[in-house]
């Protein structure tokens, strides 16, 4: 999977900019996995939203402990507090040559409250990975999780050995009800309503690259490093 080695960030004789790379993207996209991949690749922490939400309120830091208390309200954690958490999490050292965020921002007014806290030094980059409704609703419909152990499988792309039951732990395999057809088409029609402004935005700033995702994961990685390559001309390998 990783057979296109690239040198790390610093190795490029850099100046000291560090690069926040934006992984946006319909749910079943495969934002994760690309972000996973791309984060070993560049060596770059991958930071996914719900990741540091949870480890911050596990660390029980005053932010932290703050976020909790709305979502044990079942509330939405208001953006300014996810944008301290975020500017927590990046100030820290291992994010200095740059991160990749997946699961932030989701909507315009994130964007920009993030915009006016970062420092210039900051160069951002969107990639927005692209899929048709009718691949989304095919891919995501065939996604079945263990009722049990929550192993993951997918009918096209990891089967099960056999039909239904988990390899794992012999458990049956469930379809989760987001992954019901009729539910992705309303989140297909909340994430278009969302992130089309996001896009137009990172459009505008000319920070935006889109990349088909209908393809072997490991084509989309090669052009998102390609098209990293074209904005930020020392990623060059050598
Ligand atoms: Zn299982």
């Amino acid at each position: 999977m990783t057979s296109l080695t690239m040198p790390p960030l610093d190795a490029q004789n850099q100046s000291k900019q560090t690069i926040a790379l934006i992984i946006l993207g319909p749910p079943g996209a495969g934002k994760g996995t690309q972000a996973r991949i791309l984060s070993k690749t560049l060596q770059l922490p991958h930071i996914s939203t719900g990741d540091f939400l949870r480890s911050s309120m596990k660390e029980g830091t005053e932010l932290g402990k703050t976020a909790k208390r709305y979502m044990d309200q079942g509330k939405l954690v208001p953006d300014a507090l996810i944008l301290d958490l975020l500017f927590a999490r990046v100030a820290q050292q291992d994010c200095q040559k740059g991160y990749i965020l997946d699961g932030f921002p989701r909507t315009l007014a994130q964007a920009k409250a993030y915009d006016q806290r970062l420092g210039k030094e900051t160069k951002t980059i969107a990639i927005n990975l692209s899929l048709s409704n009718e691949i989304i609703v095919d891919r995501l419909s065939k996604r079945l999780t263990c009722k049990e152990c929550n192993t993951p499988y997918h009918l096209t792309f990891s089967p099960p050995k056999k039909e239904r039951i988990c390899d794992a732990c012999e458990s049956s395999l469930v379809q989760r009800s987001d992954d019901e057809e009729e539910v992705i088409k309303n989140r297909l029609a909340v994430y278009k309503e969302q992130t089309f402004p996001l896009i137009h935005y990172y459009f505008e700033k000319k920070n935006l690259k889109e990349l088909s995702c209908n393809q072997p994961v490991d084509k989309v990685l090669k052009e998102i490093l390609d098209s990293l390559r074209e904005i930020y001309p020392s990623l060059q390998e050598g």
